[in-house]
């Protein structure tokens, strides 16, 4: 029934909602609905109907609650398959049930509450299955987190790899490149139809190896040979000869227009008019006839992407071509290309986001490295005068007069003798645009040098004509000189840096200033120990937001926050904390401090490593394990041995360093010696001891046959899980470091305990995996613990 619905009957035949394809008449129909695309779809839209039918949407639980304890919680109403929450804010989440009859107890109980909220379950949103939602394209998903790129940064071991990553990060993808393959072909076809023999050819960045994702596609309608197709067909017509030489005819749309006289208004008109009307999925279809070169802007829907056409733009093809062959000469190039454009954008020196603007634009940015590249001793990338000469007979090329000839083939070219590095190739390029004099320069990839301005003063560009009339260059005209000038390699009058403001020279001179002065320092080139961001992280500080706040960056959201809670304080404290004012504040805080030593400590034995919160030396050894403290004795009573002195960092000497210690010698919990406002601990994790967790949990509750008890239940069962499971590993090795940083915010019932963490070696990657089990664990066994203690 639903397959039914699926076809729509058209002008030009059917369409198929679901597939979102055209199909010309009945017998394709049938192909199409018995093919394999088609099926999976239905497949996949029944599949999401059932995970829609199965799943409710629940909200108002706090915001540090976990998926694992929504989980929980909803596994009394039937078997849990999946909960996805909100990620960002953490307000509400989607529990899908394995049955829909979880979903129907989950919704027939009448309240629900979650440590102590009222939970809000309702019936999930019912969606339209489209194929052009997530699975297909989805812009939003291709746009790389800041916070997520940052991190992965700071894990590479080296600036090139740092380089290497974020080529990885922003490419296209081999789907995403395919997509636009069919798109090209579509128009293609579409084209042909009205134009015959007319050519779709892409370039720009789907095709320079520069492209990134969500890039636009930049397309040229090539008409020369539907010219000469069109005088054929009209030469024939005089003659009453047969139409065409293959056959076809001239089509109604030629026989109203006339290619070789019609202006370039008449022609974008033409092209609008083929793309609203013919080619399904595209909309927002306008022509901007005002540009240097004018052109038509579409979208694409079904790939959320916006295009260009502009027509017999062959020098676009040609320089696009260029690149490729840039690229393909050295595999240095592509890094750098995209580390510069990543930088720039950062920096809100390039990308004009609707085409006209003051600042540079992609073209220019990677003109600037390929002249830069040509420029350093020894050359990477030799100049166009050099490629040209390289070129064999055959591929002498020339358009619209200028000389566009270089190799086809990379083969062609001898390979570079420069060896330098990609850190060392980025800091070169900031240090030569940093002492570059751009405004009496002009910047040509044709020669070796950069050519004074002077010798092109007198030559300008006459000023645009009024709007609506492309710009005519007098026929001796130079380039339109500015602050920065960027010669075309091939259209030697033309300035690709044209459009640039006089504010725009200074932000670009005073950026390639501050990374020249940043590449000199060792945060660039070596790898923080302390897990600060270094390397590229920095450089790419979006423009106007402060230093200190980006160091910090990759990690600001590694932080856990755990609630006041006054049932967690001594009996003698247990007042409204806004009226017991600072004691009580310190008091929470100080307990909580050596209830988070102790779970890292004893409940998941980590071990502290140097520039860890210590305690006093003369009174080491006095402490008490977390058994005693918590399940067993008060710590209220212990003399004050601090365990976590206020931002304290000193380095352990060897007497004092717990690895040298002997095994019962224990630090002692000290919360209120100094009454901290803040907290600093680092340790070490040998182990996975957040994985499989919950099986260990079961198997040791079955052997010992103890009643059956949740995670973070019971802070001894916690350690003997977590002993179990490092004692199944016999060669431990070092997994990860990391800092903790506990403060308190807020007065009254809002205070609570903002705890951050820092991965201060993580080799192996682990620290995420470890973060995430942290986000539910250390919470609730906070909360147990805090209970126990007297
Ligand atoms: P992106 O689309 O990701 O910004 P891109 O490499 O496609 O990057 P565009 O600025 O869209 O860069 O330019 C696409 C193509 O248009 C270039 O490859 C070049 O052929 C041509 N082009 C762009 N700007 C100019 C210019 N100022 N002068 C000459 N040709 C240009
Ligand atoms: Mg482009």
């Amino acid at each position: 029934m639903e397959a039914d619905n699926d076809i729509q009957t058209t002008p030009r035949g059917f369409h198929c909602k679901l597939c979102d394809v055209t199909i010309p008449n009945k017998p394709s129909l049938e192909d199409h609905v018995r093919g394999k695309k088609h099926e999976h779809l239905c497949r996949l839209r029944a599949k999401r109907k059932s995970q829609e039918e199965n799943s409710v949407f629940v909200s108002g639980f706090r915001a540090a609650t976990s998926r694992t304890e929504l989980e929980e919680y909803f596994e009394h109403f039937g078997p849990v398959t999946e909960v996805i929450m909100d990620k960002e804010r953490g307000v509400y989440a989607i529990v899908e049930f394995a049955e829909a009859g979880g979903t129907q107890s989950a919704l027939t109980q009448l309240e629900h509450s979650l440590h102590g909220l009222k939970l809000r379950v309702k019936p999930r949103e019912r969606k339209e299955f489209k194929l052009t939602g997530r699975g297909k394209h989805d812009p939003k998903k291709a746009q790389v987190g800041m916070g997520k790129l940052s991190y992965e940064l700071c894990q590479a071991g080296s600036v090139n790899e740092q380089m290497q990553k974020v080529v990885e990060t922003f490419q296209l993808s081999e789907g995403d490149r395919k997509a636009r393959e069919l798109l090209v072909q579509l128009l293609q076809e579409v084209f042909s139809e009205f134009l015959p023999d007319c050519q779709i050819i892409p370039f720009g960045s789907s095709v320079n190896t520069f492209g990134v994702h969500g890039c636009d596609l930049d397309l040229v309608l090539d008409l020369e040979n539907t010219k000469a197709f069109q005088c054929r067909a009209r030469t024939s017509d005089q003659t009453g000869e047969d139409r065409s030489e293959d056959g076809r005819s001239e089509d109604s749309i030629l026989s109203d227009i006339d290619l070789a006289s019609a202006s370039a208004a008449e022609l974008l008109d033409l092209v609008a008019a083929i793309l609203r009307k013919c080619v399904p999925g595209v909309h927002k279809v306008q022509c901007v006839s005002t540009a240097r070169l004018p052109l038509v802007k579409f979208n694409y829907r079904p790939l959320a992407l916006q295009g260009d056409i502009t027509i017999n733009n062959r020098l676009a093809v040609r320089n696009t071509r260029f690149l490729q062959l840039c690229s393909a000469l050295d595999s240095r190039v592509r890094p750098l290309v995209y580390t510069v454009r990543f930088w720039a954008k950062q920096k809100q020196l390039a990308g004009n986001p609707f085409g006209g603007g003051p600042l540079l634009n992609n073209y220019a940015l990677t003109l600037l490295v390929v002249f830069y590249l040509q420029s350093v001793e020894p050359p990477v990338l030799p100049t166009v005068e050099k490629l040209r000469g390289m070129a064999c007979e055959e591929e002498v090329c020339v358009i619209d007069g200028w000389d566009c000839t270089f190799p086809s083939q990379p083969f062609s070219v001898p390979p570079s003798k420069n060896t330098d590095d990609l850190c060392t190739l980025l800091f070169g390029f900031f240090r030569f645009y940093s002492k570059f004099d751009f405004p009496s320069v002009v910047v040509s990839l044709r020669e070796t040098c950069a050519l004074p301005i002077a010798d092109f003063v007198g030559d300008e560009e006459m000023p645009d004509e009024p709007e609506g009339c492309v710009a005519k260059l007098r026929p001796s005209a130079g380039p339109k000189l500015g602050p920065v000038t960027i010669l075309d390699p091939f259209e030697l009058q033309h300035n690709v840096a044209g459009n640039l403001s006089e504010r725009t020279h200074r932000s670009l001179r005073h950026e390639l200033t501050e990374a020249e002065k940043y590449c000199r320092s060792l945060q660039f080139q070596r790898k923080s120990a302390k897990g600060k961001s270094w390397g590229l992280v920095r450089l790419f500080t979006p423009h106007g937001e402060a230093a200190a706040a980006a160091c910090d960056a990759p990690y600001r959201h590694l932080e856990i926050c755990i609630p006041f809670r006054a049932a967690s304080l001594p009996d003698g404290h247990r007042t409204d904390p806004s009226e017991g004012g600072d004691a009580c504040r310190t008091v929470w805080f100080g307990r909580l401090c050596s209830v988070v030593e102790l779970v890292f400590r004893d409940v998941l034995k980590c071990t502290p490593v140097e520039g860890h919160a210590r305690l006093d030396p003369s009174e080491a050894g006095q402490g008490a394990t977390v058994e005693e403290a918590v399940e067993g004795q008060s710590v209220e009573g212990c003399s004050p041995q601090v365990s976590a002195h206020a931002g304290v960092k000193r380095p352990l000497s060897v007497d004092e360093g717990p690895s040298s210690s002997p095994q019962g010698k224990r630090q002692r919990l000290d919360p209120w010696a100094e009454h901290p406002e803040s907290v600093h601990w680092s340790w070490a994790q040998t182990h996975p001891v957040w994985a499989g967790r919950r099986k260990v949990r079961k198997d040791l509750l079955k052997m010992s046959d103890e009643a059956s008890q949740p995670e973070g239940g019971s802070s001894t069962l916690e350690s003997r899980v977590t002993q179990h499971i490092m004692e199944k590993q016999a060669n431990p090795r070092d997994l990860l470091e990391f800092s903790v940083d506990g403060t308190v915010v807020g007065v009254g019932e809002s205070m609570k305990a903002v705890i951050k963490f820092c991965p201060t070696n993580d080799v192996s990657g682990h620290f995420q995996d470890f973060f995430h089990f942290l986000e539910s664990f250390l919470p609730k066994m906070v909360e147990t613990m805090l209970a126990k203690l007297e």
